[in-house]
């Protein structure tokens, strides 16, 4: 007797559902029907948005239409997840439903500046297509002055990009000229840069903004921006540009699941990123997977890519009868763009105990070429 095949929804389509579902259509073919439901209607590469503020890429070179996954026969549906039951194993969009045998969730992490008074007025931001492009604007347009770039809270997207961020205007300003005639300043509510990834990268990133002119201040946190002045740890600190890393929070449709943990993010066993819904995994942003050293594993791209591969092996083998489980590792690499042509690696174990194991591989040119052909890399074979 043929089974029929199992509905697999994958929600979002982002770096994540993409991997995830290509997989689980390459092992699985006629077997499955896997299904992305996703509300936008095209998927931007966010890590080459930094490259956009800088002029260095246009939209259409970093965006990609969905209908792409249509050749892999991955299909794709356009709506707005509103709900999720995973008692009925059944999703709730807009106008429809849809019910599934397996179901990933990849819903990601929202920003969203007006959660800081004064953000979405006053500051800018490099974290999606349209407010990077009003950040490259306002930078082609700066002629000299006071740039402060801070980071409103935790946890955000990608622990590197706000630092790439500071060090990619900071080389832009030199090659247009104007940097003798700027300041820029740095904040962050954390004690180091990316802590996460232990001392040795935190100072040799602080070690980099040091090298660059660029102020660095730590445990220092924004409570309001005005138009003139951001208030950070009670004082008003003047700016003529202000770039504000917004803050981020779980999807609102994931609170009604009874899946998420004490930190309001999908609660996953970290080996096999199964949610407590036994049909249900979750990879990417959207979990919160706590580390030994009480951090939590960071929201990036490397991290939601390493989890879509094994939620899809780990379903791929139920469908199948095998009852071994895939297993994440919690190992990540992240290029760290530093301005001028060139970048740095950070690569290691987030697993470790009691604390991530993470080499920091010098800035060079090398390092920055790799991000590139990472980027053409990822365009070509995912979306
Ligand atoms: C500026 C910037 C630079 C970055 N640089 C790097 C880097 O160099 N390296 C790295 O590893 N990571 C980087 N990241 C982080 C990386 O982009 C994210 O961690 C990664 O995209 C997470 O993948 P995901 O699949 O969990 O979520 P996402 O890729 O964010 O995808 C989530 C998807 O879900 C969709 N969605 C959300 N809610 C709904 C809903 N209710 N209904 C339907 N669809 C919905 C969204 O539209 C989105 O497409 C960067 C991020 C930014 C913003």
């Amino acid at each position: 007797m043929t089974t029929p095949p199992q509905t697999i929804a994958v929600l979002g389509g982002g770096i994540g559902g993409q991997v995830v579902a290509t997989r689980l259509k390459e092992r699985l073919q006629g077997r499955a029907r896997v299904v992305i439901v996703e509300r936008a209607p095209s998927y931007t590469f966010s890590p080459s948005l930094l490259w956009l503020m800088v002029g260095k890429r246009q939209p259409e070179a970093i965006t990609r239409d969905y209908s792409r996954l249509l050749r892999r026969d991955v299909e794709v549906l356009h709506a707005t997840v509103t709900g999720i039951d995973t008692e009925q194993s059944t999703i709730h969009m807009d106008a429809s439903t849809l019910r599934y045998d397996y179901l990933v969730i990849a819903l990601g992490a929202e920003h969203d500046p007006s959660l800081l008074p004064g953000a979405a007025e006053y500051a800018h931001h490099p974290y999606d297509l349209a407010a990077a492009g009003r950040l490259r604007d306002a930078l082609a347009g700066f002629s000299g002055g006071r740039i402060v770039v801070s980071i409103a809270s935790l946890p955000y997207r990608c622990p590197a990009a706000p630092y790439e961020t500071a060090m990619l205007i900071d080389g832009y300003l030199r090659e247009r000229g104007v940097r003798e005639a700027s300041t820029i300043d740095m904040y962050t509510p954390e004690p180091l840069p990316m802590p996460v990834a232990g001392p040795h990268a935190g100072y040799s990133v602080a070690a980099e903004l040091a090298a660059r002119s660029i102020t660095f201040h730590a445990r220092s946190a924004p409570t309001s921006v005005e138009r003139q002045a951001i208030t950070i740890n009670g004082e008003a600190v003047p700016y003529d540009l202000a770039v504000v890393i917004p803050p981020h929070r779980p999807p609102a449709v994931i609170a009604a699941t009874g899946l998420t943990g004490a930190s309001g993010w999908v609660a996953v066993d970290r080996a096999s990123l199964r949610t407590r819904a036994g049909n249900v995994y979750a990879i990417g942003d959207v979990t919160g997977i706590p580390l030994e050293n009480g951090m939590m594993l960071p929201k990036a791209g490397v991290f939601a890519h390493g989890e879509a591969e094994v939620a899809a092996e780990n379903i791929a083998r139920r469908i199948e009868g095998d009852l071994r489980e895939a297993e994440f590792d919690g190992h990540g690499t992240c290029f760290v763009e530093v301005g001028g042509g060139k970048g740095a690696l950070a690569r290691g174990d987030f697993f470790a105990s009691p604390s991530p194991q993470v080499a920091f591989q010098r800035p060079g040119r090398t390092w920055h070429l790799g991000k590139v052909a990472f980027e053409q890399y990822w365009l070509r074979r995912w979306v």
